[in-house]
């Protein structure tokens, strides 16, 4: 008998359903049947939806920031079921010098979990063993599903590389550049800023990073050396550069629309670096520990107990920018 299951699935640009397939079946040699515990809303699945820019097949099932528990593993895979796990969500050829040195996310034919294979918006998944790391057990899997996006803040903050005790600056405060906060907050020595066009959203992140506030276009701030781009907004960016110092280095995590313009010469004539930072290398198990052992503090930043079936208008309130936390999370 085929058991039946709900998933949400992306069918083409702007058209997501919510409806019943077929669920997994046994797991091959190598795989790993999941039930999703929870799973989060990823800027890239909202960009996927409204622009079908990565869409490899359709219809696929999105969702690549999920926990889940093993219903059973296939031959090979040593995971009792219970266990908790987390998705690696970069799917990489395996065989480029890029993914031969652990650097996946530069992979040239990088593709990502619900994209180039189901994901976790549905109540269950079946993923290769290879594409899942353990999580440790009592993590409550909404927090354990932060752990992909935080990787992408730390790997952010990796090159960006501020010395311990100098002023840093996180512009943006959604997913990204919020965890980014949170994580400087926990091991960044020095003053941090936090801004964002929503004082509210930036006030949250304040409290949690232990961060101050700021409105960039303040006279009084100090010209800044290290700052971590997380908006994706154009206007932000070049409106960043005249706050910036000589020899400042800025990392670029945000994805942005369309081009930039901007005076290049602002970058020649102070020495600015602008450093382009794609998801992340090697950060998740330092991402799941982190998330693991901050549970409570991160609770708080999220929008954890949304029902599958209300994930369609979920995306369209995201996309209208009425966003209630930094990040919204459902639980099939
Ligand atoms: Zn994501
Ligand atoms: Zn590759």
């Amino acid at each position: 008998m085929v058991m039946g299951m709900k998933a949400v699935r992306l069918h083409g640009i702007a058209d997501l359903r919510y409806e019943d397939i077929e669920a997994p079946g046994a797991p091959p040699p190598g795989h790993v049947r999941v039930r999703i515990k929870a799973a989060g809303v990823c800027g890239s699945d909202l960009h996927n939806f409204r622009t079908g820019q990565w869409i490899s097949r359709t219809p696929s099932t999105p969702g690549h920031e999920f926990a889940a528990e093993v219903v059973a593993a296939g031959e090979g895979v040593p995971w009792p079921p219970g266990t908790l796990v987390v998705a690696d969500s970069r799917v990489g050829c395996g065989t480029c010098p890029a993914c031969r040195a652990g650097e996946a996310n530069l992979c040239a034919k990088l593709g990502f979990v619900g994209e180039v294979c189901d994901g976790g918006f549905a109540e269950e998944a079946l993923l290769p063993a290879a594409q899942l790391l353990p999580v440790p057990a009592g993590t409550p899997p909404e927090v354990a599903a932060l752990a992909e996006p935080l990787a992408v803040a730390l790997h952010g903050l990796k090159r960006l590389a501020a010395p311990k005790g100098a002023p840093l600056l996180v512009m943006g405060c959604r997913a990204i550049g919020g965890l980014a906060a949170f994580a400087a907050g926990l091991r960044h020595e020095g003053p941090l800023y936090v801004a964002d066009r929503n004082a509210e959203r930036a006030a949250l992140v304040a409290q949690a990073s232990h961060a101050t506030a700021i409105a960039l276009d303040d006279p009084s701030l100090p010209a800044f050396r290290h700052a971590l781009e997380a908006t994706g907004s154009g206007a932000a960016l070049t409106g960043l550069l005249p706050r910036l110092g000589a020899g400042a280095r800025v990392a670029m995590v945000g994805l942005f629309h369309g081009p930039v313009s901007l005076d290049a010469n602002m970058l020649v004539e102070r020495e600015i670096s602008l450093v382009g930072c794609h998801a992340f290398a090697d950060e998740l198990p330092e991402a799941i520990a982190l998330a693991a052992a901050n549970a409570s503090a991160l609770r708080a930043l999220i929008t954890p107990d949304v029902p599958l079936g209300e994930l369609p208008g979920v995306y369209e309130r995201l996309l209208r920018g009425e966003a209630p936390s930094l990040k919204t999370l459902v639980r099939p």
